[in-house]
């Protein structure tokens, strides 16, 4: 790890509270299930899906698997009309067991064995990306099957991760490939790109979509086949300790650069976060308890190792809070319950007093949490719990 690990300060803790349902809800979950535990409501997923699709109302929404590959998610979403955005075989077999219809979805991964070419296309999935001539050789087995996104690259340093270090091309390398790609009888069906992961800043997205038209344009002025598809990734933020613009706000100006597009040209998006991060709680409990310098250190049976992996990988600022409130504050330590001294959550901050079972939930812990998880020390992951996964006429769980 290049960097050090981000660790909750006071701001997470402000003014979060729980209301009367969620602590009857945490309550029974551990008095049933012990803890830790993660809380997800399907609910949730229902309401930002349909917020999104709001927000883009002509774009089709491929949910990325990677932040929360969970079944109850992908069947939620099946449901719901959405499509899906797969990258690796596992994501693959994951929508395959839900019955998901393989035409509702693309793979993304730039990068790809021929095993993993082969796995998607024995699901029926047919759309691949490529972003550069030694990935677009591997698909001259398959020419009569597929279709190719060619993905760009649009740096950004601002986003929790840039994933246009990793991946993408530029607009001229881009050209070369679709040129390319002509030569050898492959289809390419359009262009992709990912501004970054909770990008704050819609003009990002107005950037790319703008430089992608001129792509397009050139594609055309060159005699090369027209592009029927422009893909726009993920990324969309969502509120963790910072404010953030709401999404049909957010949306306006991308909405307003996707007019510029010939009509011809079909957009499709690639969420994952705005999908599952408000839809899951964290529950730990404390397993015991020391003074150390001034501060009360609070050790929970879940941590950096564990759903708290985010703060590792990912840059969010969970809120977090107690269930029991009131009486005296202390300067107070959360860390996690491995042995190793960087497994810690939070430092600096005010507490009740707890005792040894009081239980710490988080919030906004869907997205990139238990999906980086790992069994470190033999700590066995939170358990997920699942909330509201019939689409009856009930209420959302988690606030
Ligand atoms: C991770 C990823 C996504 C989802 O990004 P979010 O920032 O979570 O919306 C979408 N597309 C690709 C190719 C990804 O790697």
């Amino acid at each position: 790890m290049a960097h050090a690990h981000s660790v909750l300060d006071f701001q997470s803790f402000s003014s979060q509270t729980l209301s009367a349902a969620e602590v009857s809800l945490i309550e029974s979950s551990v008095e049933q299930f012990g803890a830790p535990l993660l809380l997800l409501d399907c609910d949730v997923i229902r309401s930002q899906y349909r917020e999104l699709k709001n927000a883009l109302p002509t774009v089709t929404l491929h949910f990325a698997l990677k932040p929360l590959p969970h079944p109850a998610v992908v069947k939620t979403l099946l449901e719901e009309g959405a499509s899906f955005d797969l990258a690796t075989t596992g994501e693959v077999e994951l929508v395959a067991q839900q019955g998901v219809p393989a035409e509702r979805t693309i793979h993304t991964h730039p990068i790809k064995r021929d095993s993993d070419i082969r796995d998607a296309l024995a699901y029926g999935c047919n759309v691949f990306v490529v972003d550069n001539l030694n990935e677009l050789a591997k698909f001259k087995a398959y020419k009569d099957e597929v279709e190719l996104l060619v993905r760009l690259s649009f740096r950004n340093s601002e986003a929790f991760a840039d994933l246009s270090k990793k991946f993408g091309c530029s607009p001229e390398q881009a050209l070369t490939i679709i040129e390319t790609a002509k030569e050898w009888n492959i289809r390419i069906k359009g262009l992709s790109f990912h501004v970054g992961s909770q990008t704050m800043n819609p003009q990002k997205y107005v950037d790319a979509i703008l430089t992608c038209k001129q792509v397009m344009e050139q594609v055309v002025e060159r005699g090369l086949p027209a592009l029927s598809t422009l893909d726009i990734g993920g990324g969309f933020p969502v509120s963790y300790s910072k404010h953030v613009t709401p999404i049909d706000e957010f949306c306006v100006p991308i909405n307003e650069a996707l007019n510029e597009l010939p009509e011809t040209v079909h957009v499709i998006a690639e969420p994952g976060r705005f999908i599952v991060a408000q839809a899951m709680m964290s529950v730990a409990s404390v397993m015991g308890q020391a003074e150390r310098e001034g501060q009360i250190w609070y050790y929970l049976d879940d941590g950096i190792y564990g759903s708290f992996s985010g703060l590792m990988f990912d840059d969010a600022q969970y809120p977090l809070v107690t269930l029991k409130q009131g009486g005296e504050y202390l300067p107070s330590v959360l860390a996690g319950p491995t042995c190793d001294s960087i497994d810690v959550i939070a430092e600096n901050v005010m507490l009740p007093q707890l005792d040894n079972g009081d239980l710490v939930v988080g919030r906004m812990m869907g997205a990139y949490t238990s999906a980086t998880a790992t069994d470190f020390n033999f700590f066995k992951r939170a358990q997920t719990i699942v909330f509201n996964e019939e689409a009856a006429a009930q209420e959302r769980m988690i606030g």
